[in-house]
């Protein structure tokens, strides 16, 4: 008897041991989840859950087996009924895309298929490229541009600003460090940055003050007068300016920023230009807006998110390089463990060299079978068509007189509040904040809050392909009604 025999006779392994029984799962499965997207409009945005669903996620670890139908149906009790809310067309708050049905489908595939994007000669890597190519495209970047597809616009501005400071360091700073700079780098962004960039300097070594926050115009845009006194002062006083970050559309209040100025400011100071589009860059491929965002071709670096207004499941995020030695040089190592071969597996490009992930997801194939069903241009009449509902709603509210507008709607960021006659600043923000939280309770609609110019207010951010006018519509009237009860409430 051979041992060798007798151990494989044992061996386990994941996959079902009838495939037929997952087929009539898996077709549940699916059936039960275009259900769901059929339905989304007529169930509530969000709904809190009860103690027995919080309860359930208190479960111990599994040590036995169960059917994967009932592991199935706990999904369904538990989870599938208490969603975040984006994919509902009343979904508004902070930003994020609505997701799609292929998409979805594309996610499943890639999970299906298994392949690691970290690279290789393989479909996959070519279309991981591919995608990468056609966003070029999108933004108008040359072939020569490289990129990497990442987890979300965060990690996206990160691979920028990471480039921007191994261009700019005067050092070897992969070799020796952010320590052996000959001066400390200093990047601006307008007071409106997104939070992810102090996150990023922090983490690249160069630290929180290195980020200088640039005062605003009263479009909430990049002030450039300040931008450039504040460049000169930190020549002046031993700092060594290295980038400027431009917004293409803000996450408080969607300005975008002079995206040709700050191109020519950036070429005459000498300074890496990295455009944080992760809301806006692809403006560049909507007819009737892409005006706003001209000069975004100009940058050196661009960080956008396939997940926002291409609606892609989340995560996808993207970052483009103009130049794709810097890009690669900042990046690659080559482990001996990693080596090509000339031909076979390893004869393709190594994808993990333009970023920090070593094994990486399919995301590609997400983003690339919603395009090639769509076409681009559809993503661009969508994002012309969110736009368009935004300046609808920012005309309701200004013609309603118990709302005020809190800053100038540019693209599909609307700010605004509903008036309370002769209440605190204080007592305003409770008041709109109690409207916000049962707008969210009653499942009527998801809207998130901020504060602009040092006044709370509410924010709607219609990224989402499901809405239609009328959703607006009834978001006003629902805050109206609210008001009053709310007004009524208070004064007795
Ligand atoms: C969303 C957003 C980010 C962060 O992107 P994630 O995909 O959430 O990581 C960065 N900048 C701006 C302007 C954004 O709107």
């Amino acid at each position: 008897m051979d041992i060798f025999q007798e151990a494989t006779n044992v061996d386990e392994t994941l996959d079902p041991p009838d495939w037929a029984d997952v087929g009539a799962l898996s077709h549940r499965i699916l059936d039960d989840a275009i259900a769901y997207l059929e339905d989304v409009r007529d169930r509530p945005v969000w709904r809190e859950m009860p103690a027995e669903v919080r309860a359930f996620f208190g479960a111990p670890l599994p040590r036995s087996p169960a059917p994967a139908a009932d592991v199935y149906d706990d999904v369904a009790r538990n989870v599938m009924p208490y969603p975040m809310g984006n994919i509902h067309p009343r979904f508004w708050s902070w930003y994020m895309g609505s997701s799609n049905f292929t998409g979805a489908l594309g996610d499943f595939l890639a999970a299906i298929q298994g392949s690691n994007l970290g690279g290789g000669n393989h479909a996959a890597a070519l279309m991981d490229s591919q995608v990468v190519n056609w966003m070029k495209e999108m933004v108008g970047f040359p072939a020569s541009a490289s990129g990497t597809l990442v987890s979300g616009g965060s990690m996206a501005n990160i691979i920028g600003l990471t480039v921007a400071r191994n261009v700019k360091a005067g050092v070897d700073v992969r070799e020796r460090g952010v320590g052996s700079m000959p001066k400390p780098l200093r990047y601006y962004a307008s007071d409106q940055v997104h939070s992810c960039h102090r996150k990023a300097v922090e983490a690249l070594g160069l630290g929180n003050q290195a980020l200088r926050r640039i005062q605003t115009d009263a479009g909430l845009r990049i002030d450039i007068a300040a931008l450039k006194a504040a460049i000169a002062e930190d020549r002046e006083t031993g700092f060594w300016p290295a980038c400027v970050i431009g917004t293409a559309g803000t996450v408080n209040t969607g300005a975008v920023d002079d995206l040709q100025v700050l191109a020519s400011v950036a070429a005459e100071q000498d300074l890496w230009f990295h455009v944080d589009g992760c809301i806006g860059a692809l403006i560049a491929i909507a007819p009737e807006n892409r005006s706003l965002v001209a000069g975004i071709e100009q940058a050196d670096s661009i960080a956008l998110d396939p997940h926002k207004w291409l609606h892609a499941p989340f995560e996808a995020g993207c970052a483009l390089v103009r130049d794709a030695s810097q890009h690669r040089n900042t990046f690659a190592v080559t482990p001996e463990y990693l080596e090509s071969t000339p031909r076979g597996l390893a004869s393709g490009e190594w994808l993990h060299d333009y970023g920090l992930q070593t094994s990486r997801g399919f995301r590609a194939l997400k983003i690339w079978m919603a395009l090639k069903e769509h076409g681009v241009e559809k993503f661009g009449r969508l994002i012309d068509q969110n736009i368009a509902q935004a300046r609808h709603l920012t005309r309701l509210i200004e013609a309603e007189p118990a709302l005020e507008l809190m800053a100038p709607t540019t693209i599909n960021i609307v700010c605004f509040r509903h008036r309370l006659d002769g209440a605190s600043e204080e007592s305003l923000k409770a008041f709109n904040t109690e409207i916000m939280l049962r707008l969210q309770e009653e499942g009527t609609a998801a809207l998130s809050d901020t504060t602009v110019q040092g006044r709370h207010c509410l924010r709607v951010a219609i990224a989402n392909h499901r809405t239609r006018r009328g959703d607006l519509d009834l978001l006003v009237t629902e805050m109206l009604r609210l008001g009053q009860e709310i007004e009524a409430a208070i004064s007795v």
